[in-house]
């Protein structure tokens, strides 16, 4: 049974803490609430929007004047062979957390991700080497506005770099009830990125572990350079009142990337901005290295929000700011960048209201 509630603050729902209340407000634990609410929604003309765990969004201060379904689907079963089936409610760190003490590889260096499993297929969410398109086998949706329910292989959700249908073509048509994931009980974990590879060097459970040991090591490790910049949440650490990183590394092409190398020489910096190549005569660059030289420093502050202390690539809201400085200051650093670089950052978090 659904109980529509009225006028709720959603800013204690935020990893941000800021915005406005929605009209109404349903939780719904099971796919037959989410087909009632949908028809709730319906039945009044109203807008929808889906509310995971509220670590990638951006509240307006005004609120939102429609539903927002709120996903609580909790189930989470392992099969001996590594498939597992999350309902789209499970706190996405509690999943990897059991999946690593369970001896599973596939998601370990996603560990600390905020948020819930339900949103993890929406931007494909990485870290550290690994993303979500790797382990996922499938997706299980329900079409907002004929209430069908389909499940999408992994080839049908059109993964790239934090991308997926659900986030393109097809974006707000499909709320996700649960995925599988295919996790591996055998394979060796391996530590893809240099920061980690560094970090788990020096430590004995890594270089002489048993497999079990070598997982959740690297789990460990993730957590410890995640909270050091910020990026686990924190109640008493303000610089974690974000949404993570603001802006997506930026795909470049060769004149492009060039070109930045090009002013990089001419400000005189020690190191280029490191280039991966991302397809044909394209390029990922740095976001957070455009922005520190572009000249905007950590701590940065615009009113009563600021950038973090420990990551340029994160706006947080330490005290009483709202959504509105937030916004200002994401134009403060896009147009510091772009007059520097001729790049426009794209933002990484969706706006709702
Ligand atoms: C400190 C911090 C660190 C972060 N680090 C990373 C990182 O390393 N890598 C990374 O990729 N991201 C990172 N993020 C961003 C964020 O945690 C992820 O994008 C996460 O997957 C969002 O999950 P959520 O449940 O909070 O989604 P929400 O913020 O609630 O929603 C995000 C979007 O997904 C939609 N959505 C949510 N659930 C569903 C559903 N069941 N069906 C359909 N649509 C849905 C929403 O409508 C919205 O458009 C970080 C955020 C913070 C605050």
């Amino acid at each position: 049974m659904i109980e529509a509630k009225e006028n709720i603050p959603l800013k204690h729902l935020t990893t941000l803490g800021t915005g406005g209340p929605a009209r109404w407000f349903i939780s719904c634990s099971s796919v037959a609430d989410i087909v009632d609410a949908l028809k709730f929604a319906k039945a009044r003309n109203l807008q929808v929007f889906v509310l995971g765990g509220g670590s990638n969004l951006l509240v307006s201060d005004q609120g939102f004047n429609g539903l927002v379904i709120h996903i609580t689907l909790k189930d989470l079963t392992y099969d001996p062979k590594g498939l597992v089936t999350a309902g789209a409610g499970v706190n996405w760190d509690h999943f990897v957390k059991t999946s690593c003490q369970r001896g599973f590889t596939g998601i370990e260096a996603l560990s600390g991700i905020p948020g819930l499993v339900g949103a993890s297929p929406m931007q494909n969410v990485g870290a550290y080497g690994q993303d979500v398109s790797e382990t996922i086998a499938s997706v299980t949706a329900i079409h907002r506005n004929t209430l069908e329910t389909k499940t999408f292989s992994k080839d049908d959700c059109e993964f790239s770099y934090r991308q997926s249908r659900f986030k393109s073509k097809e974006k707000n048509l499909w709320i996700i009830t649960s995925v599988q994931f295919r996790l591996s009980g055998i394979s060796e974990p391996a530590a893809k990125y240099d920061e980690l590879k560094k970090s788990l060097a020096s430590d004995d459970k890594w270089t002489s572990g048993s497999r079990l040991q070598k997982i959740n090591t690297i789990r460990e490790h993730v957590l410890k350079i995640r909270a050091s910049k910020g990026m686990v949440i924190n109640p008493l650490d303000p610089d974690t009142r974000s949404v993570g990183s603001f802006f997506v590394n930026p795909i470049v092409t060769t004149s492009i990337k060039d070109h930045v190398t090009q002013v990089a020489l001419k400000l005189g910096t020690s190191h280029p901005p490191a280039a991966y190549p991302a397809g044909d005569n394209l390029w990922k660059l740095s976001a957070a290295w455009l922005i520190e030289h572009s000249g905007v420093t950590k701590g940065f502050t615009l009113g009563r929000v600021r950038v973090s202390t420990k990551h340029v690539l994160a706006l947080t809201n330490p005290g009483d700011g709202s959504t509105t400085e937030i916004l200002e200051l994401a134009d403060h650093v896009q147009s510091t960048v772009n007059s520097s670089f001729g790049i426009l950052l794209e933002r990484e978090p969706t706006f709702i209201g």
